[in-house]
């Protein structure tokens, strides 16, 4: 079944122990929808300036990707995101983000997509959020990002979002400071509260971990061992785990563990490089040869 995506398309600038690269493919809804595309048909909807490549979009164009959502703006930057990361990599330290041409932005969603089975509000403003969500109709699964900025700056707001999710998929710090809980599990619990049917909580190289009203399941990190670039790790996560059920057409909790399996793999070839390059290199083949090495990583 198709998938909608809606949420940021940037250029980022990322500093790592190693090298540093600036003004590259990123944003939330880039990554995302270039991970799920090798799942299904994926819809993306956001805005760029007028300084955005067309070859960009075409990238995602050629992967199958619909970027007809995607508006050009004239007159106005595309959104820019600065972050660095120490160390093991584990977390972004944002350095700088500027919304320019996102900062007055409402999308519109033609009639078409309004139904679509699939929907993802990657993390952005929780009024574009709820934008969003204005406008959906008979939906199958409605799932949110978000992040600490939002946390900060828009808590009402993003509480109202969350009231109106079927999930949300969350960092672990993020899931803490959103709750005030002090670990993942009263966390989880605290969201499910909230208003979502279920959540899964990112853990970076410790893997992730999902609650809902079945039950709960948690699954390692693939082992990466030559991590070059985190930055879109969440969101090809979150890609492969809405690809992933949007193919099957499912959203109860098997498919929910299996396609967390996905998310991880598809994470896991994101992070070997900067932007979209390692994704450009790699096929459905390579994700599935990977998935089953990650279900014999796991089994006992
Ligand atoms: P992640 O998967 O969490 O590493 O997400 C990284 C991507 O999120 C980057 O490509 C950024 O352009 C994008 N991003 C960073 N900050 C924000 C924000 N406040 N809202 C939406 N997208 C963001």
């Amino acid at each position: 079944m198709d998938l909608l995506v809606v949420g940021t398309v940037a250029f980022d600038d990322v500093e790592t122990p190693l090298e540093s690269v600036k003004d590259v493919l990123g944003g939330s809804a880039t990554y995302f929808s270039y991970a799920a595309s090798f799942f299904t048909t994926v819809h993306l909807v956001g805005a760029v300036g007028d300084d955005f490549p067309q070859e960009h979009l075409e990238l995602l164009g050629a992967q199958g990707i619909d970027f007809s959502g995607v508006k050009r703006i004239a007159g106005k930057k595309t959104f820019h995101w600065s972050g660095k990361y120490m160390g093991a990599m584990n977390a972004a330290e944002t350095l700088d983000t500027q919304l320019n041409v996102l900062a007055d932005y409402r999308p519109e969603l033609p009639e078409s997509y309004k139904t679509t089975p699939y929907v993802f509000l990657a993390n952005g403003e929780p009024v574009l959020q709820l934008s969003v969500l204005d406008q959906l109709k008979e939906n199958a699964l409605v799932v949110c990002d978000t992040m600490n900025l939002w946390i900060d700056t828009a808590p009402d707001r993003l509480r109202e979002v969350l009231q109106r999710v079927n999930g949300l998929v969350i960092n672990e710090d993020e899931a803490i400071m959103l709750t005030g809980r002090p670990n993942i599990l009263e966390a989880a619990d605290a969201i499910l509260g909230m208003g979502p049917g279920f959540v899964i909580i990112k853990r970076g190289e410790y893997g992730s971990y999902l609650r809902c009203s079945e039950g709960q399941f948690a699954i390692p990190a693939y082992p990466v061992t030559s991590v070059k670039d985190p930055t879109g790790a969440g969101d090809s996560f979150a890609g492969g785990v809405m690809g992933s059920l949007a193919a099957a057409g499912a959203t109860d909790f098997a498919s929910l563990k299996k396609a967390m399996a996905y998310g991880t793999v598809t994470a896991s070839f994101n992070v070997e490089e900067f932007s979209l390059g390692r994704f450009q290199q790699i096929a459905r083949s390579d994700l599935d040869r990977r998935y089953q090495e990650f279900v014999e990583y796991v089994s006992f």
